[in-house]
């Protein structure tokens, strides 16, 4: 009898609970707006509350900013009040919009990002640039060394004639990420988890070897805002100020034995350190390299042939 007491209240609890997240009221989207800003300009300044108040409001409430500004109603329930209200405190710890919405846009597609992987930089999609023009073979076999969330081989397979690429990744929670990619585009991958700087051998050759490897040092922390340092995986981020070139130097004696006759490698570097990977690429044996410049004009992609 007790027992179907305490049922009885357990289940009008749970029934009561669910009936009032599902109440739904209506709202000025114009004065939910203004809200989100207020909010967020604890923190951001006013042009990039807007912009941050915009993209949540866009994406939760699937509504446009042009029925933002002729302030259509939008229907708003409990639950989706806390789940705004659960980012909005999200982006006032400096969490970037990409990890609280799960999502970021690469090269004019849409990537599902989350904190296990870096989110992906325009720089990136720079890099992406080069690689297609120089390309225009159909059916390379693409390496991707430290996929992360998979946008540099996701696209390269979408981009180029039926490119067959590999994912190499260090890490198991990051490669889930690169796999939810390729599925959300259709793409299929091999996917390879290792840790490159101590892997043994690589499966195959390849024409193609891409990598944007970690290559921040420890000393330029100071420089990084909190959003970057609070939030991104320092892992996929952060070489020793001692070894700036770590990932450079195995990644470059593993293509001279894994690129096939006159294969290429291309890599994302740091801005500081263009002669010296330059240098490294010629000391083994590398030919026609090349230092490409970034939108902003800095050092930012070094490619070379290995015969
Ligand atoms: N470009 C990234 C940044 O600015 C770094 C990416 C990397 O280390 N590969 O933080």
């Amino acid at each position: 009898m007790v027992f179907h007491y305490f049922y009885m209240l357990f289940w009008l609890k749970a029934t009561i609970n669910k009936f009032s997240m599902s109440l739904k009221s209506i709202k000025s989207s114009k004065t939910l707006y203004n809200e989100v800003v207020n909010k967020l300009t604890l923190i951001y300044n006013v042009d990039e509350s807007r912009q941050l108040a915009r993209m949540m409001l866009e994406e939760l409430f699937l509504i446009s900013f042009e029925k933002i500004m002729i302030d259509e109603e939008i229907v708003y329930s409990i639950s989706d009040e806390n789940s705004l209200g659960e980012k909005i405190e999200q982006l006032v710890h400096y969490q970037p919009i990409q990890y609280v919405l799960g999502k970021a846009h690469f090269y004019g597609r849409e990537f599902i990002v989350n904190s296990n992987v870096l989110i992906p930089r325009q720089e990136t999609e720079e890099l992406i640039n080069e690689i297609i023009i120089d390309n225009k073979k159909s059916g390379m076999k693409i390496l991707d060394i430290g996929s992360g969330s998979g946008c540099i081989g996701i696209t390269l397979a979408l981009e180029l004639k039926e490119a067959h690429i590999s994912s190499l990744e260090i890490d198991k929670s990051a490669l889930e990420v690169t796999r939810e990619n390729a599925n959300k585009h259709n793409v299929k991958l091999e996917y390879i988890l290792e840790d490159i700087l101590i892997l043994k051998t690589l499966p195959e050759k390849y024409d193609l070897i891409v990598s944007n490897p970690p290559y921040v040092t420890e000393k330029e922390k100071e420089q990084m805002s909190n959003n970057v340092l609070d939030h991104e995986p320092h892992k996929a981020l952060f070489v020793p100020d001692e070894d700036p070139l770590l990932f450079y130097k195995s990644i470059v004696s593993r293509a001279k034995k894994h690129l096939l006759p006159g294969g290429k490698l291309y890599f994302e570097i740091n801005e500081q350190y263009g002669s010296d990977i330059i240098k490294l690429c010629d000391d083994e044996g590398g030919s026609s390299t090349k230092l490409v410049q970034d939108i902003n004009g800095k050092d930012r992609i070094v490619k070379v042939m290995f015969d």
